[in-house]
């Protein structure tokens, strides 16, 4: 296609838009040419990142290509322009979540759609040149292609502002309100293009960056605020109406220019989008609910009409004398039910194979997420949200993800000889399990073989932490593969590390959990020797948990009933973390210790008292803590 080239160089994957007549305006056909190459690069480990940028000084993109929408809609077709916003904001969400870096430069005009795709990205870049814009209450729409979260999360009510006027922000203000990251001078942006093709590495933009000094729309705070602080447009234009300064004239001005029920519209989407359940979903779900009803009830053709068929310049907007209803705003916003907005399928297709008590939690916040979980397990457990599989093979088949969460490292691989085979070339594997190294290393070389991407990410934070989504992820792999892996181990978990190559998880999993062990028998046994030299146990807590034996076992997870936070000890020593558990993970400490010949002598002491503990004494089913009353019961003998 030649308005728009799709290529891969060096390790980018690269977008330039090539319509300069058009100011770049963006056609159904560009849209949907960008996201099946987005949906190619996105497990592709030749792309590092994506780089957008556009032909000609102009524009990076003024907008969508609206004359197609006009002609249909005029016949009363309807149902294009409702697949071709669709389709569009899907586009929009893809960029938005992107698992790569996303790059964009932004020179002269972003405007609308343009916004949607350059502004969703991870990193934004501006210049001298840039002028960004939300004009579409000019063209009797609302701001959309999720420039309304943007909007929404601009300082104070500058979204409002921004929204109802269409005012350009240059570069240093798109920065200031969040369309825009970074602000590089242009005559540098073809060596840093060239910079990221060739090393894939983003810290260049950073190194190449510049603070402008602030833009006249952040120099107008003040007033923007005090104006734009109404629930309503009413509010909004009573307030500029008594306000005779040069600043409430311009914007009434701007203002005046734009369809009254967009401008209404808006101002409650933003409100609407405000709050604990802001997110990008709801603000394309809003968004949508006006586009698909913009032809038929709004002023959408109107605005298409007087701005680029007949060029008039003065629509017939619905509601002229600015007096918008409540109700034709309520009636705009209504939920479309089956014609809702289906963002499906923009996530990931990932099997989920072992649903136990961890796996069925994490599985189950993946779907909750948006993504189409498939899961798997030989018990027949299933998981909220979750499609069942016949076997492990259906579960991986066609996936652009697996994760395993199994018990062992002998079933792990048992499970891999099978799955791997049936998942498709440039999928990525990920094993949440805890396993030793040596597993974990064959299983990524038997993936690496068949052309897949591997992970061994471990994780900490017990059962607690997979129902809640708040795990800790310890990764090994490449950095293709972490960087795939890494979106859903933000929906699972609250921290992921990327600690080398593969086996590099299990390997910091296995050293965290041997510090573990032996911190816990040493809090253990120091109180049981406390309380017979005639120590009160809190007395004993309050010293060592602000002195240099301070730990996790002490200070967060404390052995002795009653003392420090809420710990298993305060509930009879039931697991949180089993000594079962425990004795596994020193086992397989010890186990990658001799294999590398390394002196680990309290983890090998550590390993023989778990054992004693849970294979001769009580200590099965119980809380690995429970290792305190078994010194409190013990002398030296
Ligand atoms: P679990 O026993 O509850 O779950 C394991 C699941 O795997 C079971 O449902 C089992 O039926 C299934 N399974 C076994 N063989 C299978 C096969 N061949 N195919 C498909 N499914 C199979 O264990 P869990 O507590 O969920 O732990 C899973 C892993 O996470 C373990 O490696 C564990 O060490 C680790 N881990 C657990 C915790 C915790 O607090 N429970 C914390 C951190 C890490």
């Amino acid at each position: 296609m030649s308005d728009i080239s799709i290529r891969i160089t060096g390790r980018a994957g690269r977008i330039t838009l090539q319509r300069p007549q058009a100011l770049n305006a963006m056609t159904y056909e560009m849209c949907l040419a960008i996201e099946a190459a987005l949906d190619t690069w996105r497990t592709n480990p030749a792309v590092d990142l994506i780089v957008f940028d556009a032909e000609g000084e102009r524009a990076f993109c003024s907008g969508g290509d609206i004359a197609e929408l006009y002609a249909t809609g005029t016949q009363g077709d309807y149902a294009y322009g409702q697949k071709f916003w669709a389709d569009e904001y899907r586009l929009n969400h893809k960029i938005f979540q992107y698992p790569k870096p996303v790059v964009s430069f932004l020179q002269g005009f972003t405007m609308g759609g343009g916004v949607g795709i350059g502004c969703h990205g991870s990193h934004r870049v501006v210049g001298e040149s840039s002028q960004i814009a939300m004009p579409e209450c000019g063209i009797g729409l609302v701001p959309d292609v999720g420039g309304s979260l943007m909007l929404a999360l601009a300082p104070d009510r500058l979204g409002e502002y921004l929204g109802t006027t269409g005012a350009r922000m240059n570069g240093s203000d798109a920065i200031f309100a969040g369309f825009a990251d970074v602000y590089v001078p242009e005559a540098g942006w073809p060596d840093l293009i060239a910079g990221l093709e060739t090393t894939g590495d983003v810290s260049a933009l950073d190194a190449a960056a510049i603070t402008p000094a602030p833009g006249p729309i952040q120099n107008r705070m003040g007033d923007i605020d005090r104006h734009f602080h109404g629930r309503t447009l009413g509010d909004v234009l009573t307030t500029l109406r008594q306000d005779d300064s040069d600043f409430a004239r311009d914007t009434l001005k701007a203002m005046g220019r734009n369809s009254p029920l967009s401008m209404a519209c808006a101002i409650e989407i933003l409100h609407r989008l405000r709050g604990p359940s802001l997110s990008m979903e709801k603000a394309l779900d809003l968004e949508y609910r006006f586009t698909a009803r913009a032809m038929e009830h709004g002023d959408f053709l109107e605005g298409i009409r007087a701005a680029i068929i007949d060029k008039d310049r003065s629509p017939k907007w619905q509601f002229a004398d600015m007096l918008v209803p409540t109700s034709a705003v309520s009636k705009m916003l209504m939920p479309l039910k089956e014609m809702a907005l289906k963002l499906g399928g923009t996530g990931m297709k990932i099997g989920f194979i072992g649903l136990g008590n961890m796996g069925a939690p994490m599985a189950a916040n993946l779907a909750a997420a948006g993504h189409s979980v498939t899961g798997f397990d030989v018990a027949g457990t299933t998981a909220k949200g979750v499609a069942q599989a016949p076997d492990a093979e259906a579960a991986a088949r066609d996936m652009d993800v697996v994760i395993t969460m199994l018990p062992n490292g002998t079933i792990l691989r048992d499970v891999t000889a099978t799955i791997i085979p049936a998942m498709r070339s440039g999928a990525t594997l990920i094993d949440c399990s805890t396993v030793d190294v040596e597993s974990a290393r064959a299983v990524a070389e038997q993936a690496y073989a068949a052309g897949l991407l591997a992970v061994d990410a471990p994780v900490s934070g017990g059962i607690g932490g997979a129902a809640g989504g708040t795990l800790t992820f310890m990764a090994g792999g490449s950095a293709d593969a972490f960087a795939t892996a890494e979106p859903l181990f933000d929906i699972m978990g609250q921290k992921a590390v990327h600690c080398g190559d593969a086996g590099a998880g299990q390997a910091a999993k296995i050293c965290n959990n041997m510090i573990l062990g032996a911190t816990m028998i040493a809090t253990c046994e120091a109180f049981a020797l406390a309380d017979k030299l005639g120590l009160d146990r809190q007395k004993m807590f309050d010293v060592a948990s602000t002195s240099s034996g301070n730990s996790w076992s002490m200070n967060a997870y404390c052995p002795a009933p009653g003392v420090g936070p809420q710990s298993p000890a305060d509930n009879d020593y039931q697991p949180g973390f089993a000594a079962e558990l425990m004795l596994k993970d020193l086992g397989l400490s010890q186990q990658a210790a001799e294999a590398v010949d390394a002196d680990t002598p309290m983890g090998a002491r550590a390993l023989e008292l778990y054992r004693a503990f849970v294979e001769d004494e009580d200590g099965r089913g119980r809380d690995f803590s429970a290792m305190l009353p078994r010194f409190e019961r013990r002398g030296r003998g």
